[in-house]
């Protein structure tokens, strides 16, 4: 490690990434043994979770398989070298204190087969000059590991994380998004255009919120989709003090809503003070923007 002789000994970042780059080219971790031999099992369970069918699996690994044969699994490795926890104390000690991994890149060599021994090495290949990026301003560290079947290299796998400090500027935090999937898309594409739509069932005519792909009372799927007249009265409600979430300012009030039609349904009262909100009051549908591209259903007081 290098310090500038005869210089007080400077924090400052010019500094630091020198020290950082004394450690470009040593080892990572070093004699890692894969816990198993490449096997037919875990590549069939691999490729079951991937979804791949090829018929060169598992006589072959996949090639992405790479990185498995050196996980430690639960118990971890015991082969990390003490530079790299010593880059990583330097980055600590620099106020680089999150981390965050952003890609790897992989090469395949040669095939991996059931029964071949799996060792590897890994170097601290570079880090970077300080960058700034939305999470914050950091040091990238590249780790590249070879990969290594009965002695023979089968491929290097290359992982950068970025060490950094947050930035104290928070990113703006997003009201959670719905899940849309093919039994309530009618429902948001409604919303889209400010419509309120409650189902019908199309064989005992029972209305229904949510939606549901049947009927709850006759079991039927045929349905039509009907527009609410947007009125309703609140059922029941809380109000939310805590715990606070992302994107909602507390306290708010989460209202169950009993529309005109006789269906109910959960959203926000809003247009009345959190502490004046009362069962039975009545309410009328509004659409809310709550984000560039989309709006909510939400319903105001009207305070009669
Ligand atoms: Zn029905």
């Amino acid at each position: 490690m290098s310090e500038k002789a005869g210089a007080a000994v400077s924090r400052d970042s010019d500094d630091l990434y020198e020290r950082l780059k004394a450690y470009e080219g040593l080892a990572a971790a070093t004699s890692g043994v894969g816990k198993d031999i490449v096997n037919e099992p875990m590549i069939r369970h691999w490729c079951e979770a991937m979804g791949d069918t090829s018929p060169a699996y598992p006589e072959t690994a996949p090639p992405t398989m790479l990185q498995a044969w050196t996980m430690g699994g639960l118990s971890g490795h015991t082969d990390r070298s003490s530079a790299y926890d010593e880059l990583f104390g330097l980055l600590d000690g620099g106020g680089y204190t999150s981390v965050v991994a952003t890609d790897c890149e992989q090469e395949y060599l040669k095939p991996l087969c059931p029964g071949d021994r799996i060792t590897f090495d890994a170097v601290i290949e570079s880090v970077s000059a300080r960058k700034t990026t939305k999470l914050g301003t950091g040091h990238f560290v590249t780790t590249r590991m070879d990969v290594r079947a009965n002695g023979e290299l089968a491929g290097t796998h290359r992982f950068r994380i970025l060490k950094y400090a947050p930035a104290r500027q928070k990113p703006k935090v997003q009201r959670p998004r719905p899940v849309i999937n093919r039994d309530n898309a009618g429902f948001w594409d409604g919303v889209a255009e400010h419509k309120l739509l409650i189902q019908r069932c199309g064989l005992c005519r029972t209305l229904r919120f949510p939606w549901l792909p049947g009927c709850n009372a006759c079991g039927s799927q045929e349905w039509e989709a009907v527009e609410a007249s947007g009125a309703g009265t609140v059922y029941s409600y809380v109000v939310m003090h805590h715990p606070p979430f992302p994107a909602f300012d507390p306290p708010y009030t989460v209202g169950l809503i009993e529309l005109a039609e006789g269906v109910r349904m959960v959203s926000n009262v809003i247009g009345v003070p959190y502490d004046k909100v009362r069962v039975g009051m009545p309410v009328r549908l509004e659409f809310l923007r709550v984000d560039e591209d989309w709006e909510l259903p939400v319903f105001r007081g009207t305070g009669s």
